[in-house]
């Protein structure tokens, strides 16, 4: 089968590639291995040179490699531009911090020396989501890389280019032949690579789907797995809060990638006081959001990915129509080419119904009504999710019960939810395990190998 590149604003196809044999993927794996035995010895420092060049090179060429992400998935050009120059941050973060996160750590103990050192586990095979087609990898490959591991990438079959595209930067950024290779592989064939006893271990981001199947097979085969999965975040607005600045960021925090962002807000909890007012100015502000053509800078929402996400969303809202929620904007699809979407709100999606507990991967809000704090705490939680929360609230008492009562990986107050190289990034519940970015991130895929130096002979118990 191929794997093919489509233009999600026009629907054209863009290239095609053959699917990688698993035969040639083993021969990959090879060189992978190998690549792993000489770049552990590779020096701190020589990685790290590697590493800012990898940075430089992606602020030199941002304007074309934001080109081809937006081609390819359809994001406007100008936050494909951001991406691109975010990954940047991530080498720069990685090349500066690496010695630090992986510097052995001396632990008092009776015996002469004891400590732990951070050695490398060898190949890091990742699956990785189209959403944010650069980003996604550079998060996972400049630790992975930092710390000499060597890694292999099966990306999402819409976004082929990008993947070739990043094995080549990382090329010619000078890291050694076999450190970063991407395998054309449909999703069929994961199962295959990571039996192979080479592979050391896996990180996958993307659906509960992929998550559950290579998980369980991790888990099986007893290697390290992190798993980076859906969320369905709450934004929470109290009676205290800046409404004006909490609205306007609503908005952005719903629509942030034309609203296929697994940290984008996507349940709004708002203070009964101050209800009517935030529905109305938010409706508003999704109706302002400008859809279309994702190469002109005035654009806010392109099209969607692909046209099965379309299809997926529609259906959603469909479906919590048909449960009894209200459309207060928006709701279908956008008629001519491209695979758009109208900016949606929608209010009173009932606990029963399906919809309430899904993620919705598109630029569509659920609005509820809650009468104090508590509410706004027990329905944040009432989700299968736990990935991030945005609370906006200036009542101290109110943060203080937000930051230690909301069940997920990252509570941000008065801001909206981001990642950042320096801050560990993951959920719990079904949203996934494990850490990417900053120290957190790094360690996931190193041995803290414990080394205890005797200063005598001594018994132990
Ligand atoms: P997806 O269908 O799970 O695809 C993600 C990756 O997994 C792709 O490479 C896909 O390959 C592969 N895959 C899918 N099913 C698989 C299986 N059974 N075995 C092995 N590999 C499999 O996810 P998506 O719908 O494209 O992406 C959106 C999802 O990712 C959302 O739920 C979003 O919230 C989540 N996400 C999470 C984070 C996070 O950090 N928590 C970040 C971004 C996105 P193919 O493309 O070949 O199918």
């Amino acid at each position: 089968m191929a794997i093919e590149s489509i233009n999600p604003a026009n629907g054209k196809l863009l290239r095609r590639f053959d699917t990688l044999s698993l035969d040639d993927a083993r021969k990959k794996i090879s060189i992978a291995d190998d690549a792993f035995r000489a770049y552990a010895t590779v020096p701190l420092e020589h990685r790290a040179l590697c590493m800012r060049k990898l940075a430089s090179i992606l602020e030199h060429e941002s304007g074309d490699l934001a080109d081809l992400i937006t081609q390819e998935m359809g994001k406007p050009l100008h936050a494909s531009v951001q991406e691109v120059l975010k990954c940047a941050t991530a080498c720069r973060y990685y090349a500066d911090n690496a010695s630090r996160i992986l510097a052995p750590e001396s632990i008092p103990t009776e015996d002469n020396h004891s400590y732990v050192r951070y050695d490398p586990l060898g190949i890091v095979l990742a699956v990785m989501p189209w959403n944010f087609p650069f980003w996604q990898v550079f998060r996972f490959l400049t630790p992975a890389l930092m710390a000499g591991n060597v890694a292999l990438l099966k990306h999402a079959s819409n976004v082929p280019q990008c993947a070739l595209m990043i094995e080549a930067l990382v090329r010619r950024a000078g890291f050694p032949r076999g450190t970063f290779q991407t395998l054309l592989l449909e999703s069929h064939q994961v199962e295959s690579i990571l039996a192979d006893e080479r592979i050391a271990a896996v990180t996958v981001t993307g659906s509960e789907t992929a998550g559950r199947a290579i998980g369980a097979q991790a888990g099986w085969l007893i290697k390290k797995s992190v798993l980076e999965l859906g969320g369905s975040d709450p934004f929470i607005v109290m009676p205290s809060a800046d409404l004006d600045l909490a609205i306007e960021t609503a908005v952005r925090a719903r629509c942030v990638n034309s609203g296929q962002s697994c940290i984008a807000a996507k349940r709004f909890l708002i203070a009964d006081e101050i209800y009517e007012t935030f529905e109305r100015r938010f409706v508003a502000g999704m109706e302002a959001m400008r859809v279309g053509d994702p190469t002109k800078d005035t654009t806010d929402i392109g099209p969607l990915a692909t046209a099965r996400i379309v299809e997926e969303l529609e259906a959603q809202v469909q479906a919590a129509t048909r449960d009894g929620a209200r459309i207060l904007t928006g709701g279908e699809r956008m008629v001519g080419t491209g695979n758009y979407f109208e900016p949606t709100v929608l209010v009173g999606v009932p606990r029963t119904s399906p919809v309430y507990r899904e993620e919705l991967f598109g630029p569509v809000a659920m609005l509820f009504r809650v009468q104090n704090l508590n509410e706004a705490i027990e329905l944040a939680n009432d989700t299968p999710f736990g990935l991030s929360a945005s609370a906006w609230t200036r009542d101290p008492a109110e943060q203080q019960r937000l930051v230690s009562e909301l069940q997920c990986g990252a509570v941000f107050l008065n801001a909206m939810v981001a990642s950042d190289p320096r801050l560990p990034f993951g959920g719990i519940k079904r949203s996934g395990y494990g850490r990417e970015l900053s120290a957190a991130g790094m360690r996931e895929f190193l041995n803290a190998k414990t080394v205890v130096i005797a200063s005598a002979p001594t018994e132990r118990p």
